[in-house]
Formats: C-alpha cells, sequence, structure tokens
C-alpha cells in the first residue's frame, strides 16, 4: 500500500532524514516510535505531499507521490501534529469546511457529518465554536476531519500528545474501530506503551533513521537482552561508573541509574552487586525491568525516548 524508499530531507545545514525505507502492507497498523526530533513530523509530512523530499520514492496505492500527487491525495487523510482549525467556527461548520475540500457533495457530507460526530463524542457540542473546546476535543475534531472523505490510509502524526485521559481513551477506541475495518494506518508517536498497543510492525526512528523494525515480537527475540537490571546509586561518579563498565560490556548511565542489559538478569544480579560493592557504590534501589521499547530503545541509542 505504502513504499518508502531512501527518503532523505535537508533543511538547509540540518538533515532531518538520511535514507529512511519502509513498505506497508495493505491494512497494516504501522508505527513510526521515536524521540523528539528523530524526523516523524517530517516523514508524515513528505508522505502527505505538505513537504517536498530532497531525495527518495514515495508510493502510495500504486501512485507514484512526485507524478502522481493528486491520486495520492484522494487516498489519504492526514492528522497533523498541529491541530488545523478555524476557532470562530462551530465544530459541524469546521467539518463541513475540512470536507468540501475535498469535494464531497454537500448532502453527503452532511450524512457523513452526523454519523462521525457521535463516533467522537461531540454530537451535542457539535453548534459551538471550537474556540470553547478543550485541547482534547480540538484533537478528536481534527481526526474526524481527516476522514471525511473516507481515505483508504490514514496518516496520524502524535495524536494524542497533551490531552486528557477521556479524549486519548476514545481517540485508541476510534483507531482500533478503523483498524478492525480495514484501514491502513502510520501512526507516529514517543509513548512505547501506544507502539506496543495497536501497531502490527513498528520502525523505531532516531536521528533520521530507522534504526530497528519489525512487529514487537520479531524486535524482542532480535535483541540480545532479554531484562534490563536498573539500578540507582547514591554515589555514582564519573570514575566509579568507568570501574563497573570495564566489568559489564553493555551497560548506559542516566545520572545515578544504570540500565545493564542482561540476557540473563538470575545469573547477573548477584555479580553486578558484588561488583558494585567491591567498586565502593551505595545502592539505593534496584529493579529489574522485562524487555520492552523502551529498553531496546535505550540499547540501541543510549537515550530514552522520553526527554
Ligand atoms: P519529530 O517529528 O520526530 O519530532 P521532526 O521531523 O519535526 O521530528 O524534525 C526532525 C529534525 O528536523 C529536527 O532536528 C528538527 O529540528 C528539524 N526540523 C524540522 N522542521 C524544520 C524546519 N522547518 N527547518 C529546519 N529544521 C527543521
Ligand atoms: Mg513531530
Amino acid at each position: 500500500m505504502i513504499r518508502v524508499s531512501n527518503l532523505k530531507k535537508k533543511y538547509d545545514a540540518v538533515e532531518a532524514l538520511k535514507g529512511i525505507s519502509f513498505s506497508i502492507a495493505e491494512g497494516e497498523f504501522y508505527g513510526l516510535l521515536g524521540p523528539n526530533g528523530a524526523g516523524k513530523s517530517t516523514t508524515i509530512s513528505i508522505l502527505s505531499t505538505i513537504l517536498e523530499p530532497t531525495e527518495g520514492e514515495v508510493s502510495i496505492a500504486g501512485y507514484d507521490l512526485k507524478q502522481n500527487p493528486v491520486e495520492c491525495k484522494k487516498t489519504i487523510g492526514v492528522v497533523p501534529q498541529e491541530i488545523a482549525l478555524y476557532n470562530e467556527m462551530s465544530a459541524y461548520d469546521n467539518l463541513l469546511f475540512w470536507g468540501s475540500l475535498y469535494g464531497v457533495g454537500k448532502a453527503e457530507l452532511q450524512k457523513r457529518i452526523d454519523e462521525i460526530l457521535p463516533m467522537f463524542g461531540l454530537y451535542d457540542r457539535r453548534n459551538d465554536k471550537v474556540k470553547t473546546y478543550s485541547g482534547g476535543m480540538k484533537r478528536r475534531i481534527n481526526i474526524a476531519s481527516a476522514l471525511l472523505h473516507q481515505p483508504r490510509v490514514l496518516f496520524m502524526d502524535e495524536p494524542t500528545v497533551g490531552i486528557d485521559p477521556q479524549s486519548r481513551n476514545l481517540i485508541f477506541e476510534v483507531v482500533e474501530k478503523l483498524h478492525r475495518n480495514g484501514m491502513t494506518i502510520v501512526y507516529t508517536t514517543h509513548y512505547m506503551e501506544e507502539a506496543e498497543r495497536f501497531c502490527d510492525r513498528i520502525g523505531i526512528i532516531d536521528n533520521g533513521q530507522i534504526i530497528a523494525q519489525g512487529t514487537l515480537d520479531e524486535l524482542r527475540k532480535s535483541s540480545m537482552i532479554k531484562e534490563t537490571i536498573v539500578i540507582g546509586f547514591t554515589n555514582l561518579t564519573d570514575e566509579l561508573f568507568e570501574k563497573i563498565k570495564t566489568a559489564w560490556h553493555d551497560v548506559k548511565r542516566m545520572d545515578q541509574v544504570v540500565h545493564f542489559f542482561s540476557p540473563n538478569s538470575k545469573n547477573d544480579l548477584s555479580k553486578i552487586i558484588l561488583n558494585c560493592n567491591e567498586a565502593g557504590l551505595d545502592v539505593a534501589h534496584i529493579e529489574i525491568q522485562k524487555i520492552n521499547l523502551e529498553t531496546i530503545f535505550l540499547n540501541l541509542t543510549g537515550k530514552q525516548l522520553r526527554d
């Protein structure tokens, strides 16, 4: 359904995308997981024809994005990271406006709006001006407006950032329903819980590159680590960290906390503690974490997904 090959984007000096490639099958839910600045929005903007790539090929539903942007646009619905709505207009009028941009006839459009507003829990508020809406409500209208032309593919760029839990849950329900009904979805996020919950396949993106890709199971299996032993200290210094670093090849430090990546935590735990004691380290807390997307990301990059 979607094929992206060797996509590059330069903003003057900044190389935002350094040649990313992925393919998405029809009906698949693909997650692009990465921290702020990774290149998620740049990718979505290029795929939705808002931004031109510096290099690379994109095809959507068999149409080449460069040669056939109009056909591509008809196929896709876009929920951009920045909410685009007219604050002085009601939700209903906003939907009328956005729907008409896609050339949906008025009678058909009104029918679709009447169906879609209850789905997003906003039927009763449909005639209120958008400026009276909460962030979560605006986000819901933003998603609704991307669906009015009944696209086969939906791009969503961090749709749950900064909104209330109720709106978030409603969005989750809608997204899951759309997926069940066969829509192809590309969903960007920096929340690993969201990627783990929805996505058939996940591309982990950092610094303009896809550094790992696969189903959640594949990503877990391809990683050498099984668990992470997380130890917090009270007296960790650069010098002491150097000592334990040489004894344990796969470690990452975050201030006073050290992550020891381990293929077998049962074996390693006592050795690590002994090692830390010998180095003169004072342990404040210990936790064993099962492998998840956050630890995979940390292991690959040495950084955390959230700042
Ligand atoms: P994400 O959506 O994953 O947070 P973005 O795609 O927005 O990442 O940004 C990727 C990189 O490109 C970042 O380093 C960002 O600062 C840079 N960038 C994004 N938009 C612009 C722009 N219009 N001009 C210059 N640099 C940009
Ligand atoms: Mg972004």
